[in-house]
């Protein structure tokens, strides 16, 4: 996610009004346009049973959701993957994205796109780009990523990104194998043009999560790039902005989950399923809507998924009389649910949690270990072993 933006106020939705337990519309969508992607990263956000092409939502289906969107109050779109450019009918997508008023922000991995394409996308009315990075050593981006010459494409795109004057963010997802080079990954973002670069520890779901022994970094390293950046951020006033996600196993209070469970963020995968966060098909007992079959607006006003966690009642002790329960929201549900097997558990990122000693020690005992295993890359087909 990028920019914060100010929540728009609710407009009339007819009879979707009828039962609201959200006050407000949310900010974001995030539109999966597919999960196909040529890039294998360990730590995607994706799924395990990634969804297959032949479920992927039309050209028109998109579309809709799009103006639906507008309809609904929503400002910016974040179209994403896997790698959304796959898709040969991006294209109109985003017209029609801008054309309803929808601020328009391209996720891409870089490796795919060219220069006349992106030209066309900017004509079409696409008002950013958010690259992501592996790591600028290119070896070792190479490894992580299981894709071949993608550095140098990412430095094309990003050349291309400022020729046609255009905002860019660049995204680092940041782990034990590429920590150590964080102030060359400063000093990449700088050479882009970028404005703004999330230094993105990376937050344990998903593949992430099967993942998570491989890649977590000691408290030390991750203390010393808090330093890096808070250096840089200094030096950089003015020339780039810092976002910094802390990683939650270092945490002694969890982040407000997407900004709070149904309160600003929606997700809506290739198939057309929309969730409340992306890993939200990992909490059990949720039933999760279709753009196919209901009004976005009324899934968002009354879906069962969107109710089950949203606002504080659903909350147990120490949240439910916590100060901080409409600060954090309690944290992430998907994360309570993965290390506790209770989803309406306090995140056991929180030093309340009677479950946060086991989870600082897991952490600790993981990147403490000198030969962490090898990376299960993801792929179609499940989470599968793969040799490196
Ligand atoms: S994290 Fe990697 S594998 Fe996942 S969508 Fe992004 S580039 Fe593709
Ligand atoms: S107890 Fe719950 S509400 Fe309080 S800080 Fe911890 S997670 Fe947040």
């Amino acid at each position: 996610m990028n920019e914060i933006v100010e929540i728009a106020p609710l407009e009339e939705f007819g009879e979707a009004v009828a039962a609201p337990q959200c006050a407000r519309a949310p900010v974001g969508l995030l539109a999966e346009l597919t999960h196909r992607c040529p890039l294998q990263c360990p730590y995607c956000s994706n799924p395990l049973e990634l969804e297959r092409v032949n479920t992927e939502l039309t050209t028109a289906e998109w579309q809709d959701v799009m103006r639906q969107a507008a309809e609904l109050g929503i400002l910016q779109i974040h179209l994403s993957g896997g790698e959304p450019t796959v898709r040969k009918d991006l294209e109109d997508i985003v017209e029609v994205a801008a054309k309803a008023g929808l601020y328009t922000n391209l996720i891409t991995a870089g490796v795919t796109l060219t220069r006349d394409r992106l030209k066309k996308l900017k004509d079409l009315g696409l008002d950013h780009v958010q690259l992501s990075i592996q790591d600028v050593d290119e070896e070792n981006a190479e490894r992580i990523s299981a894709y071949k010459g993608g550095l140098a494409k990412k430095r094309e795109l990003g050349q291309w990104v400022r020729e046609f004057d255009m905002p860019l963010t660049i995204n680092a997802p940041i782990h034990r194998h590429n920590i150590k080079n964080l102030p060359r990954i400063i000093d990449f973002a700088v050479e882009m043009g970028a404005e703004r670069l999330e230094v993105a520890n990376i937050q344990y779901y998903a593949w992430a999560l099967k993942n998570r022994a491989a890649l977590m970094p000691t408290r030390a390293e991750f203390m010393k790039s808090a330093e890096i950046v808070e250096e840089a951020k200094e030096r950089l006033k003015g020339i780039l902005v810092f976002d910094f996600v802390v990683p939650d196993y270092y945490a002694k209070t969890p982040k407000p989950c997407m900004g709070g469970w149904g309160r600003g963020i929606m997700n809506i995968t290739p198939s057309g399923k929309v969730l409340p966060c992306h890993a939200a098909e990992t909490v059990p007992g949720l039933q999760f809507d279709n753009v196919r079959n209901r009004r976005l607006a009324d899934i968002w006003l009354n879906g069962q998924a969107f109710e089950a966690y949203r606002g504080t009642s659903w909350m147990k002790e120490p949240c439910k009389s916590c100060p901080r329960a409409e600060i954090d929201f309690g944290g992430c549900r998907c994360q309570a649910m993965a290390f506790t097997g209770d989803a309406a558990n306090t995140d056991p990122a929180c030093k309340f949690s009677p479950y946060h000693a086991a989870f600082v020690a897991t952490a600790e005992r993981e990147s403490a270990e000198a030969n962490p295993p090898n990376f299960i890359y993801r792929r179609v087909g499940g989470a599968s072993k793969t040799p490196e």
